[in-house]
C-alpha cells in the first residue's frame, strides 16, 4: 500500500508523531511518504496513493491544511490525527479520525497490518525519515543562531483552560512517555547537532517529580545542553522548590501563559491563577535568574480598556521588555466549534456565526474600542515586521498610551538585555494572523 503522511505546522518544531507513525506503518510492505510543508516545497499527486493522513496538529495547521487539500483530487483511505482532527473533520467529512495511533483502528481503516512491536509509549521515534531539525526553529541568542531539538516527557494536561484545545481531547489528563525513549530521542538530536532541547509538554510541571528526573539524567549525559519549557503561573508558584532547581539544570527560559491581568477573563478561562500571581510568578524567576517569557492573550470579549495598559505596567515594572513578544500583544481569543468556552453561557452575548474557513466561530467586543485597538496594534505589528522587537514593542506601547491617554513607559533608562529565545514563538490557541500565515507557507518562519 502507498501512504503518505503530510504536516502542515508543528509551532517551529520536528512533527515527531509523524517519524513515529512511520515506524509502525513499515511492516516491510507499505510505501510511505513523508512531507512536511513548513519546511519543504513538494509538490505531490495525491491521488498516485492509496492512502492519505493528514496531520492536524492545532488550529493553523488545520488552516493550512485545508488550503492545501481544498479542490485537490484525494485517495481513498483518508484519516486524520492530531488535537485538531474533530475540528478538522467539520469540513472534510471523509476523513476518518485516528484518535489513539495505538490501538487497532488505524489497521482496520488501512486493512494493512501494523509494525506491533513500535509503541507509542516506549519506542525511541526514528526522526531521520523527517527533514532534519537544521530546518527547524532555532536558538537566538543575540548573534548566535543554535541549532535546536525537542522532546516531550508527558502528553496531555491536567487542567481545563477553557481556550485551550488541549482538554478537549485529554479531558483534564495526561500520560508519561517512557524515560527510555525521551533520553535516547534526545541523544539522537544531540548527535544530530542539536545545542539545546525544547520541552514540547502543555505544561512541563503536570508530572513535576516525573519531568525533573528526566531533566536530572539529561543533564548529567549531556552538561553542555541547554533547554527550555513551558511551566504553567499556577504550577510556579505551587512548586518553587522545583522551579529552582531549574537554573542548576540548564533552563534558559520558561515560556509562561500569563494571558491577561484581567481577573475576571483569567476566571473565565479557568487558569487558575489571578493577575496578583503574575507578579509572585515573575518575582520568582527574578530571584531565581530563570527567564519567564510571558505569552497573552489580551483580547476576548471582556476586555476592559484598562487591561492592556495594565499589562504593559506589569512589563515594565519588571522590565520584561525582552521577554515578551510584541505579536502575543495582539492576540484575540479563538473559539472553534468544540471549545470548552462554549459551555460557559458568558459566551452567549457575544458570540456569533461559525466560519467553517477559519475553524472558529467569530465573536464581537460590546465596545467598538477594543476591536478598534486590537485592529490598530496589529496592523502595526503587519506593517512593521522588519523592525526589531524591541522597537516593535515600543511602537506597541505609544499605540496603547494613544487610545488610552496614558503614559505607561518607565521612564529613566532601560537597559536593553539579550536573551535567549525560539525563533519561531508561536503558540497553539489562538488565531494566526495574516503575517504568521504567509511566513509558515513561505518557510520563512522557521529561519
Ligand atoms: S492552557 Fe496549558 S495548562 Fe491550560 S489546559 Fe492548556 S495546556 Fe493545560
Amino acid at each position: 500500500m502507498k501512504i503518505l503522511l503530510l504536516s502542515f505546522y508543528d509551532l517551529g518544531k520536528q512533527p515527531k508523531i509523524i517519524s513515529e507513525l512511520y515506524q509502525k506503518l513499515n511492516n516491510g510492505t507499505n510505501e510511505i511518504d513523508i512531507v512536511d510543508y513548513s519546511v519543504e516545497e513538494k509538490s505531490i499527486k495525491l491521488n498516485d496513493y492509496d492512502a492519505l493522513g493528514i496531520y492536524a496538529s492545532m488550529h493553523t495547521a488545520s488552516v493550512l491544511a485545508e488550503e492545501y487539500l481544498r479542490h485537490k483530487e484525494l485517495p481513498s483511505k483518508l484519516f486524520v490525527f492530531g488535537l485538531y482532527a474533530k475540528v478538522f473533520t467539520e469540513i472534510f467529512h471523509n476523513f476518518e479520525i485516528i484518535q489513539n495511533l495505538d490501538n487497532e483502528d488505524l489497521e482496520s481503516l488501512l486493512n494493512v497490518q501494523l509494525n506491533g512491536e513500535y509503541s507509542f509509549k516506549h519506542s525511541v521515534p526514528d526522526r531521520t525519515v523527517l527533514p532534519s531539525i537544521t530546518d527547524y526553529s532555532h536558538i537566538v541568542d543575540g548573534s548566535n543562531n543554535l541549532i535546536a531539538g525537542s522532546v516531550e516527557t508527558t502528553y496531555g494536561c491536567k487542567h481545563e483552560c477553557t481556550h485551550c484545545p488541549v482538554p478537549i481531547e485529554f479531558n483534564g489528563t495526561f500520560k508519561t512517555f517512557g524515560t527510555d525513549k525521551i533520553l535516547k530521542d534526545v541523544s539522537n538530536q544531540v548527535e544530530a547537532g542539536a545545542k539545546h532541547i525544547s520541552f514540547n509538554d502543555p505544561d512541563f510541571f503536570n508530572g513535576p517529580k516525573h519531568a525533573l528526573k528526566i531533566l536530572q539524567a539529561l543533564n548529567s549525559e549531556h552538561p553542555e545542553i541547554t533547554y527550555d519549557s513551558t511551566i504553567k503561573v499556577e504550577h510556579i508558584l505551587k512548586y518553587p522548590d522545583y522551579f529552582k532547581e531549574l537554573k542548576n539544570l540548564k533552563m534558559l527560559f520558561v515560556i509562561s501563559a500569563f494571558e491577561t491581568t484581567n481577573d475576571k477573563v483569567l476566571n473565565i478561562l479557568k487558569k487558575n491563577h489571578t493577575s496578583s500571581d503574575l507578579n509572585n510568578a515573575v518575582e520568582l524567576s527574578l530571584s531565581n535568574s530563570i527567564d519567564i517569557r510571558p505569552t497573552w492573550m489580551p483580547f476576548s470579549p471582556w476586555t476592559k480598556k484598562q487591561d492592556l495598559p495594565n499589562i504593559i505596567r506589569l512589563i515594565e515594572e519588571y522590565k520584561l521588555r525582552e521577554t515578551v513578544d510584541p505579536i502575543q500583544l495582539t492576540i484575540k481569543l479563538l473559539v472553534p466549534k468544540n471549545s470548552l468556552i462554549l459551555k460557559n453561557p458568558e459566551i452567549d452575548n457575544y458570540l456569533q456565526e461559525y466560519d467553517p474557513a477559519s475553524f472558529s466561530y467569530s465573536w464581537k467586543y460590546k465596545s467598538p474600542d477594543m476591536d478598534k485597538l486590537q485592529i490598530d496594534l496589529f496592523t502595526y505589528v503587519l506593517h512593521n515586521e522588519s523592525l526589531d522587537e524591541y522597537a516593535q514593542y515600543l511602537g506597541i506601547v505609544k499605540i496603547i498610551e494613544q487610545h488610552t491617554e496614558q503614559n505607561l513607559l518607565e521612564s529613566g533608562d532601560y537597559n536593553q538585555r539579550i536573551v535567549p529565545k525560539l525563533s519561531e514563538t508561536w503558540f497553539c490557541c489562538s488565531e494566526p494572523n495574516k503575517i504568521q500565515l504567509e511566513r509558515i507557507k513561505s518557510n520563512k518562519a522557521l529561519i
